[in-house]
């Protein structure tokens, strides 16, 4: 079968089940249609296969965790960042209170914690609006084209983002982020509210796995060490706090959000990326990870199996 044709058959089988629940803890969230359904592969050599609703916009959400951390480590280097935030899975939901015993740090730069520390890593301390321009012109470098901030998703977070406020005070009690918390969380929340499609995330996916290159665009947007760190995490920290049994059952390093947006990356082979609404009890899209699932099983993408 011809890869959409194949695609369209995998949507096919995922599109019945209509379990799990939109996220509602963000109003605006609450408001899509929940029937959505999308997914795209992106080749490191450039091809792009889609099917479903593959053009439909939504706000990336922790999606930007990976990329952000990406953008900082490129600007900081591998030591500054990991001196802030270590790179252990933490089995907890991704607003947990949490820092890592002793040291203090937040565990990993998946759940938000350590991404608003990553946050408040780019561009120079104290000036939330110019971070906020790298961000978008960051995460508009691995999508090849230009992207903008859903300013009703923003809003809306913003009026809800009691939690973020509560990990952004426990960070500046101990001096991890040294700016005014709520501007910190309002820079983190445009972060979240950029808004893509599922086809910008399979080729900022496949950016990462083609080791920091656009494949179309050709631009070398982060270093290959640097793709080579976001996707190590990502495999162990990517998919909350069900990041063990991600890797064991489907393989590949991988990040998904409260939108309902996954991505996957399969270094020096392509980007995935699966888009539907209803979220299971961990936070992650329901059809999206089923996608995954067939897409890993059909097309043998198991990093641990033999090639
Ligand atoms: N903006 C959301 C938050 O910080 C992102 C959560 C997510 O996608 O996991 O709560």
């Amino acid at each position: 079968t011809p890869i959409p044709d194949y695609l369209a058959e995998v949507l096919a089988a995922c599109a019945a089940d209509a379990s799990g629940a939109v996220a509602d803890y963000i109003p605006e969230l609450a408001q899509v249609e929940p029937e959505q359904l999308g997914v795209v592969l992106a080749t490191v050599d450039g091809a792009v296969y889609e099917a479903g609703d593959a053009d439909a916009g939504f706000t990336i959400q922790s999606i930007s965790k990976p990329f952000v951390y990406a953008l900082a480590l490129q600007q900081r280097g591998l030591e500054a960042v990991l001196a802030q935030v270590d790179v252990e899975p933490s089995g907890e939901a991704f607003n947990e209170l949490s820092l890592e015993k002793g040291s203090g740090r937040p565990l990993n730069p998946m759940i938000n914690a350590g991404a608003i520390v990553v946050h408040t890593m780019l561009g120079d301390p104290g000036d939330p609006q110019g971070r906020c321009e790298q961000v978008l012109a960051g995460l508009s470098a691995f999508a090849g084209r230009p992207l903008g901030v859903d300013e009703a998703a923003y809003a809306s977070e913003s009026e809800t983002a009691f939690r973020n406020y509560a990990i952004a005070n426990m960070l500046r009690s101990r001096d991890s982020i040294v700016e005014d918390p709520e501007d910190v969380v309002a820079a983190y929340t445009r972060q979240c509210s950029v808004r893509v499609t599922t086809r910008d995330l399979a080729l900022m996916a496949a950016t990462l796995a083609n080791g920091g290159v656009h494949p179309l665009s050709e631009e070398r947007v982060v270093e290959e060490w640097v793709a080579r760190q976001v996707m190590s995490v990502m495999a162990t920290c990517g998919m909350y706090d069900s990041a063990g049994d991600w890797i064991s059952t489907v393989g590949f390093p991988a990040k998904s959000g409260v939108s309902g947006g996954i991505i996957g990356a399969l270094p020096g082979q392509l980007g995935i990326a699966a888009f539907s609404p209803r979220l299971d009890p961990h936070g992650s899209s329901v059809r999206g990870v089923e996608v995954c699932r067939r897409l890993s099983a059909d097309m043998g993408l198991h990093m641990m199996d033999p090639p």
